[in-house]
């Protein structure tokens, strides 16, 4: 996971040193929780996870246990995701993604589809958010250099209807996948939230099940700002997992546990950059080790 050396560059390779050689006495113990809290995994976490780790130290290790690995399998104990659908037997299968603007939707649906795409599934994608004409062109070009068909109306037009003819082209050209992009404003929440609802209500009526996957798009580098706006989501829409993105941008790359905590919602993608391969499933172990090194 190339796009953690942030993080790990800036604070999770002093933790090498705290644990070469040393002890594991109350002094490393501090420099232990200092470096984790300045990563942004919060608090509750960090000191869960720094109880387990001096019951398991004082108890059972042994010469030729790696404290390294211990803390890594505690930390991976912490954190959790489900494996993100890709039967598509019942196709079309729909994902939609919610979340701020600038969160990374629309990237997002797009390095989504390429996932998808390299799974040999043949995807539509749904420009609903109609709020910026931007974002409408911005997926539009990502249709064009990834080859998936993208179903778009004009900026203004209703987001549902949108949906509607997406779910009529699956349908009729036999899709496997529908992502929709949505969009973002907060500063009209109540009607963002409603926009989500109607969107969720024409999928639901559309296609028996769907939408399978509802993903919030969470900007990694907001911190807790980022997971209070998330929890508005969770509140009005039933969110069925995270995509966490820009973690390739902040030296705070720990925010995967706060998150998960915060939200109990499972992690299931991880955005490491701005380009169509930058979108990874997740997962805790492979994230840990990018974090330790
Ligand atoms: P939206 O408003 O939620 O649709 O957000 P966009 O998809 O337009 O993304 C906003 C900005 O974040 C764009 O410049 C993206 O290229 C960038 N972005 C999205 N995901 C990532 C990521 O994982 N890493 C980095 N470095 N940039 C990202």
């Amino acid at each position: 996971m190339k796009g953690l050396t942030k993080t790990r560059k800036t604070l999770f390779h002093n933790i090498k040193t705290i644990f070469s050689g040393r002890t594991l006495d109350e002094d490393t113990l501090e420099e232990l929780e200092e470096i984790l809290i300045m990563s942004d995994m919060g608090v509750d976490v960090v000191e869960k996870i720094l109880e387990e780790l001096k019951d398991k130290y004082h108890n059972k290790i042994t010469d030729q246990e790696d404290p390294l690995l211990i803390l890594r399998d505690i930390m991976v104990s912490h954190l959790s995701t489900s494996p993100l659908i890709l039967d598509t037997s019942n196709a079309p299968l729909v994902v939609l993604l919610v979340g701020v603007n600038g969160s990374g939707k629309t990237t997002t649906a797009a390095k989504l589809a390429k996932i998808y795409m390299n799974y040999g599934k043949d995807v539509v994608l749904a420009a609903a958010d109609t709020f910026r004409a931007a974002a409408i062109e911005q997926l539009k070009e990502w249709g064009n250099r990834l080859n998936a068909t993208v179903i778009a109306h004009q900026k203004g037009s209703d987001p549902a209807a949108v949906v509607f003819d997406a779910i009529s082209h699956a349908k009729a050209k036999s899709k496997d996948v529908i992502i929709i992009d949505t969009a973002g404003r907060l500063h009209t929440k109540s009607n963002l939230m409603d926009e989500l609802k109607k969107i969720k209500r024409v999928v639901q009526r559309e296609i028996e099940g769907a939408p399978q996957e509802i993903l919030l798009v969470l900007d990694g580098t907001t911190g807790q700002n980022g997971i209070i706006q998330a929890k508005a989501f969770k509140e009005a829409i039933d969110i069925t997992g995270v995509a966490i993105t820009k973690l390739d941008g902040t030296a705070k790359g720990g925010i995967a546990f706060a998150i998960n905590h915060e939200l109990n919602i499972p992690i299931k993608l991880v955005g490491l950059g701005e380009k169509e391969d930058d979108l990874q499933i997740f997962d805790p172990v492979k994230y840990c080790n990018a974090l330790l090194g």
